[in-house]
């Protein structure tokens, strides 16, 4: 079976992570930060937090932006379920906002008109988190600008999208958002087994984060007794669901006046254990060294699908006029009035010549848990309609051009050609 994605690890990868298992740390050790910084350097941002996985950092992202009971976040409905569970992590609702047609991003236009709606019925939302679906970069200008009119925070989910650009910047710059977040699962663009990170210019988001991926355990003095992780006004934590107990300074510790001894630290918010480990970090700073490689071969390939799909009926990637595509996924719709067939006979035709082909993604809202919450088949139509025709090719680093040869001929024995079309 060809596999829709697939790591990439060679011998420099394998001798980066003996070399920490032979080494005196396994885990908070000299490698996370050192990762932390290739990707910062890599997308030109201030700040980045390494984390276990790309759900966690959407978690720990939603946490440092405030969102709890009462607040709202918006994401799309076309994207992996995690980019719309972390508001309910943090005790916030979820809604959603309808794709462009042609990009499967969340559309500008959807999200003006829902905002629009919202402010009139007093329902704005807190944080919206537009995903670089398949890695092709949002309008992230327009979003932005929406964002300072109506008052929204915003988290891209750029899971797909490492190595990609917008406007000719790289993505995770956070030049359009307050946190932007990545995956490293292995399908993904670099891999660290399990892994995520978040990445801010904000100094103050990256110090909330960086205390909840620890048990909102500090040992840095100068926040000692602050509560430092809530903005003022936020008055309960979203898991307790009860008010914070209002700090004092009453010296109840035998220490607390006194130079603190080396054991010492404090637990100033309610935090997580979502640390990388050192083991991890060495993968993926290994990995880092061919992302740039990664990202062309993909890119090459999928150039070539679109040649190679060009007589058929379906309908290849759009493409951001002003950045490119990290090339995560590969997807084309079919054009199903143009065929005898649905994408469930495609779909189990190719997979039964043994090629791995996927979907991605069934919309969020009509997934039962989501259903339960109220939202129906119906409310996203565009969503659903990408998701009646929408099938994700093979594309990883390492495919040939021969299995990408096997992919365009299965393709073309169950697709009707254009010449064919109509007779
Ligand atoms: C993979 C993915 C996530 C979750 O990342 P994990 O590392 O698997 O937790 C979130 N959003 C999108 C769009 C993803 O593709």
């Amino acid at each position: 079976m060809i596999p829709y994605g697939k790591q990439q690890i060679d011998q420099s990868d394998i001798d980066a992570v003996v070399e920490v298992l032979k080494s005196d740390f396994l885990t908070q050790g000299p490698m996370v930060p050192r990762f932390e910084q290739t990707i910062a350097r890599y997308c030109g941002v201030g700040d980045a937090v390494a984390v276990n996985s790309g759900t966690s950092a959407l978690h720990i992202a939603c946490l440092a932006l405030d969102l709890g009971p009462g607040d709202t976040l918006w994401t799309s409905p076309i994207t992996f379920v995690a980019s719309a569970n972390c508001a309910l992590y943090c005790g916030a609702k979820v809604d959603f906002v309808d794709i462009d047609p042609a990009t499967y991003n969340m559309s500008p236009e959807a999200l003006e008109e829902k905002l629009k709606q919202a402010r009139e019925s007093k329902s704005l939302p807190k944080v919206v988190v537009p995903v670089h679906m398949c890695g092709q970069p949002c309008n992230m200008e327009a979003i932005h600008a929406l964002a300072q009119e109506y008052d929204f925070r915003v988290i891209e989910d750029a899971c797909h999208a490492l190595g990609g650009k917008y406007k000719q910047e790289p993505i995770g710059n956070c030049r359009y958002s307050d946190i932007t977040i990545f995956s490293f699962h292995p399908v993904k663009i670099i891999t660290t087994g399990e892994g995520g990170m978040a990445v801010t210019n904000d100094q103050t988001l990256a110090e909330r984060m960086e205390l909840l991926r620890s048990h909102g355990i500090t040992r840095n003095v100068t926040t000692y007794g602050s509560m430092g992780v809530r903005e003022s006004g936020s008055k309960t934590h979203p898991y307790a669901h009860t008010p914070i107990p209002p700090y004092t300074n009453t010296p109840k510790h035998p220490y607390i006046d006194t130079p603190k001894p080396a054991y010492y630290y404090e637990q100033i918010d309610l935090g997580f254990n979502y640390r990388m480990t050192d083991i991890q970090a060495a993968l993926g700073i290994s990995q880092m060294k061919r992302l740039d490689q990664f990202v062309a071969r993909r890119s090459q390939l999928a150039a070539r699908y679109d040649e190679l799909l060009s007589d058929l009926p379906v309908t290849t990637p759009w493409q951001h006029p002003n950045g490119s595509s990290a090339w995560h996924l590969y997807v084309v719709r079919l054009d199903l009035e143009k065929m005898n067939l649905t994408r469930r006979q495609v779909f189990e035709y190719l997979r039964k010549k043994g090629i791995g082909i996927n979907v991605h993604y069934i919309p969020v809202h009509t997934h039962p848990y989501y259903q339960a919450m109220g939202f129906e088949w119906g409310m996203f139509p565009e969503s659903e309609k990408y998701y009646q025709e929408a099938i994700t090719l093979p594309l990883f680093p390492a495919m040939t051009e021969k299995e990408q040869d096997r992919v365009v001929d299965a393709l073309k024995r169950i697709l009707p050609t254009e010449h064919t079309e109509g007779h």
